[in-house]
Formats: C-alpha cells, structure tokens, sequence
C-alpha cells in the first residue's frame, strides 16, 4: 500500500479541456502510480460546491471564450471561497491559458467583463489583435538557486497584465507570454500557478509534473527517480521546436 495519496480535483473538466488537458492530468497519476504513491481524480463541475480540504491539487484547463463564461460566473459566485481557502493554506492550483485568464479580476470581451476569482493580482482583455500563437519556452525559478526551463505551445486572444503585486510565473526566452509586450509569462503567487503554456504542458516537462507532485505532497526533493528517457526526448523536442 501507498503510504501517501494525491488527491486532484479538475475543475470543469468537460468545458475546460483544450489541448491536452486530460494528458496533463494523466501524467500526473501515471508519475505517482509509477512511485507507488496513490492517486485520486475527482472533478467539481458547473453549481458544485467545492470542498477546499477534498484535493491537495486543483487544476482549472483551457477554454473557448463561451465555455470560459460560464465559468467565470461560477467560479465567482460559487467556488471563490473555497479557492481563496486552498491558496491560503498553501494548496496547489494549476489553471492553464483559459483557467488562468480566470484567476485574476477580470476577463474583458469587448462590451463585457467576465469576473476573475481574485486569487492574484492580474487582469485579462481579448484584444482585436492576432491571436499570440506558437511554440514557446519560458525561464523560471521555482526553487530559489534553480533556473529551469518550461516549454510548451501557446494560442491565446487574451492578453494577460500583471498587477503590481503579482510576480510572473517566468521570462519568456521564446514566443509570446502573457502579452507580447512585457517579456513575463505566466503568475506565480506561492503554490497558485498560471499559465499560458500547454500542448501539453506536463508531458513535455516532467520536472514541473514533479514539482506540483511533491508541493502538494509536501515532500520536496523525496520523490524517487524516474526514467525519464522519453520525457527527456518529448522536452527537448519542445525546447527545440520554440528555438531554445
Ligand atoms: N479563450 C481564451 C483565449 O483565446 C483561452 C484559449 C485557450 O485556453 N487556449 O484567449
């Protein structure tokens, strides 16, 4: 048996799941399971109270502007407390492209702002311009000391402005980030992670699967190796892909 369980809880896995959502949630299991470490899925969907001691991970992923609505609107009016109580116990929180458009204050659509859940400091418009697509790698730190490298692919019509007390996930060494603009990608506030990155974003950088795994275990630097042979392959073809 076990003698440890994660317990992960997607948010709206049926309206939030583009591009490989479902893989990264599959890495997740299969990278605890291949250490004998129990692994649990449940998923809180549109109307569902949220239990903040029922995960240690909570994962919101990517969406089309509709489906992000019905979200926002949920997110704010039923599920933000329970939220603000995981962030403020140290939970973990993934929320990829659409889902992090959502963490912040708002979401603007033209005529209409959809409301964030207010867990960081940032704020999301759609502009008229392109969509930011393309292959991309962003520097970060999670560990202070340690510069790693995340890649990954990106395709967003939102733009993504930090407030001044919310730190970027990362820097952008390639592609878009946030905006195009201000070389940030991503927000980082303790265990709340966002980003614009997926494609999907574990596979292609199972460091980062670990990372989550052991801050949401609260067992850093015990998890035992893996071979990561593949894993290895899938992040520098990535890396490669977005020039780095
Ligand atoms: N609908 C959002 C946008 O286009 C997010 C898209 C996504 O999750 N890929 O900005």
């Amino acid at each position: 048996m076990p003698d440890r369980e994660l317990r992960v809880c997607a948010l709206y896995p049926e309206l939030m799941n583009i591009y490989a959502d479902r893989g990264n949630l599959l890495m997740l299991e299969r990278r605890c399971r291949w250490r004998g470490i129990g692994f649990t899925l449940t998923a809180s969907d549109l109307g569902d109270e949220l239990d903040p001691n029922a995960a240690q991970l909570y994962y919101i992923g990517g969406g089309q502007d509709r489906d992000q609505r019905l979200c926002a609107f949920d997110l704010a009016q039923v599920k933000r407390d329970a939220l603000h109580a995981v962030a403020q116990r140290g939970g973990v929180i993934l929320a990829v492209c659409g889902g992090y458009q959502l963490l912040g204050h708002s979401y603007e659509l033209g005529d209409e702002t959809l409301p964030g859940v207010g867990l960081v400091d940032l704020r999301t418009v759609r502009a008229d311009g392109p969509r930011l697509i393309g292959n991309a790698a962003i520097e970060v730190q999670l560990t202070p000391g340690r510069q790693r490298v995340l890649a990954g692919f990106e395709n967003h019509g939102g733009r993504t402005h930090l407030g001044r007390s919310a730190q970027p996930l990362g820097r952008v060494l390639r592609g878009h980030g946030n905006n195009g603009e201000d070389g940030f990608e991503g927000v980082r506030e303790r265990n709340v992670i966002g980003t614009y990155l997926h494609g999907p974003l574990l596979p292609k950088n199972a460091w980062f699967a670990d990372w989550l795994i052991e801050t949401a275990l609260g067992c850093a630097g015990q998890l035992a190796p893996l071979d990561d042979e593949l894993e290895q392959a899938a992040h520098g073809d990535a890396r490669r892909a977005a020039g780095v």
